[in-house]
C-alpha cells in the first residue's frame, strides 16, 4: 500500500521531504470494517493546518502516519454490514492507495445519480461549506451585493452560484484572468476582479457600486483589507478561510490594525462570524435536496481539476496554496 506520510511539520510551503511516499503493509480487517480502494483523493486547504503543530479545531496528523483526507473509492472486501464488494463509497481514506474504514466515516454512493467525484466537491464538503456559510451567516436578500474570494475554487464557485439563485449581484475575486473569465461565463457572476492587478481596489469598488452587503471570506490579506473599505451598514461576513496566511511563518509587518478594524465593525454594525462546516450538520439534508435539484435543473455548474497519480499529490497540494488549481482539486489514485 503506497502512502504519503507526514514526516515533518512543514515550515512555510510543504515540501516533498515533509511528505514522502512510502510503502506499508495493510492491517488485517476486523469485524465492522471494510477495505476501500481509493479512486479520488480530495486535496483541501484545511490539510495545511493538519500538517502543523499549532492547536486548531481538529487534531493534527501524527508524525509518521499517512496524511488524512476525504476520498471516494470502491469496496474491495467487507466485514461491515450493509457494505459489499464493489460498492462505491465516500470515506476518509487518506493519501494512500487503500484504506481500512468503519461506519463512522462512510457513506454509500450511487454512481447513477452523479459522478462519484462530486461527493468530494460540489455535492460534498466544499459545496456544503458554501451553502451553510452563505445561507446561515450571510442571509442573502434579493438585490444585495455579495463578494466572494477564491471565487473560482471549490467553495467559491458554489457560493457565487447560490447567491445568484437568491437574486444577488455577485462579484468574484480571483488571482488569474482565466479564473475571472470562467466565473462570469460559466457561473453567471456579474463581475470578477483579479486581486493581482495594480488597480485591484479601484476595480473592486467599480464592480460594487452599491457597496458590499455580504463578503464570503476565503483568503484574508489584501483582499480582506480592500473589501472592508466597501462594506455597507449591517454587512455580514461568513469567515470561512484565510488561505493567504496558511504558510505564514511570522506575524504580518506593520502597525497593528485591530483597533481600526473593530471600530469599523462597530460603526458599520458588521456581523463577522467564523464557522466550520461540520457545525452545521443539521442543514445537510436540506443541502442534499436543494443542491441535487439545482444540479438536475442545470442551475449549478462545477469545475474539477484532476491530477493523475498519488505520487503527484504533494506538488498538486503546493499548487492549491499557490492558486494553480482550476476548480475543485482532486487526485486520481486509481481508475474508476
Ligand atoms: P480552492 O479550490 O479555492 O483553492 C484554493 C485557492 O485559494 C487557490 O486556487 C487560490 O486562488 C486561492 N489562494 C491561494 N493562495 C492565496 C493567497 N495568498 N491569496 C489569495 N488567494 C489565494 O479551495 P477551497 O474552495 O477548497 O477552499 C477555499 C477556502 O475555504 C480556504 O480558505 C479553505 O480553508 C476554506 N474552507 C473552509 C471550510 C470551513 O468549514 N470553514 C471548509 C472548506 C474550505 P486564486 O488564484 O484566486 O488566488
Amino acid at each position: 500500500n503506497r502512502q504519503i506520510i507526514l514526516a515533518n511539520h512543514p515550515v512555510g510551503m510543504p515540501t516533498a521531504e515533509d511528505l514522502p511516499l512510502q510503502e506499508s503493509a495493510l492491517p488485517e480487517l476486523q469485524d465492522g470494517q471494510l477495505l476501500m480502494k481509493n479512486i479520488y483523493l480530495s486535496l483541501d486547504p484545511y490539510m495545511r493546518g493538519r500538517m502543523s503543530k499549532a492547536k486548531s479545531y481538529a487534531a493534527g496528523v501524527p508524525l509518521g502516519t499517512a496524511m488524512q483526507g476525504g476520498t471516494v473509492g470502491q469496496v474491495v472486501s467487507s466485514k461491515l454490514d450493509g457494505f459489499a464488494e464493489g460498492d462505491f463509497v465516500l470515506g476518509f481514506g487518506g493519501w494512500q492507495d487503500y484504506a481500512v474504514q468503519d461506519k463512522t466515516t462512510l457513506r454509500k454512493l450511487d454512481p447513477s445519480q452523479a459522478p462519484i467525484s462530486t461527493a468530494l466537491g460540489v455535492l460534498g464538503m466544499p459545496g456544503f461549506t458554501a451553502y451553510a456559510g452563505l445561507l446561515e451567516i450571510g442571509q442573502p436578500k434579493e438585490g444585495e451585493t455579495v463578494v466572494v474570494s477564491a471565487a473560482s475554487g471549490a467553495v467559491g464557485q458554489v457560493v457565487g452560484q447560490i447567491a445568484k439563485l437568491k437574486g444577488c449581484r455577485v462579484v468574484g475575486v480571483a488571482g488569474a484572468e482565466d479564473k475571472c473569465r470562467h466565473v462570469v461565463e460559466a457561473y453567471g457572476f456579474d463581475a470578477c476582479v483579479n486581486y493581482k492587478d495594480d488597480d485591484f481596489e479601484t476595480r473592486l469598488a467599480e464592480a460594487c457600486p452599491n457597496g458590499i452587503d455580504i463578503y464570503f471570506e476565503n483568503v484574508g490579506g489584501k483582499v480582506f483589507d480592500a473589501v472592508m473599505k466597501l462594506v455597507n451598514d449591517f454587512a455580514r461576513i461568513p469567515l470561512c478561510g484565510r488561505i493567504a496566511h496558511y504558510n505564514d511563518t511570522e506575524a504580518p509587518q506593520g502597525p497593528d490594525q485591530l483597533s481600526a478594524f473593530l471600530t469599523k465593525l462597530l460603526v458599520k454594525r458588521v456581523l463577522i462570524k467564523g464557522f466550520i462546516q461540520f457545525d452545521y450538520a443539521h442543514l445537510m439534508k436540506d443541502f442534499v435536496k436543494d443542491m441535487s435539484s439545482w444540479m438536475q435543473a442545470g442551475k449549478i455548474q462545477y469545475q474539477e481539476d484532476v491530477v493523475d497519480g498519488l505520487e503527484n499529490a504533494v506538488e498538486a497540494f503546493q499548487g492549491l496554496l499557490e492558486g494553480r488549481n482550476r476548480g475543485k482539486l482532486l487526485v486520481r489514485i486509481s481508475e474508476d
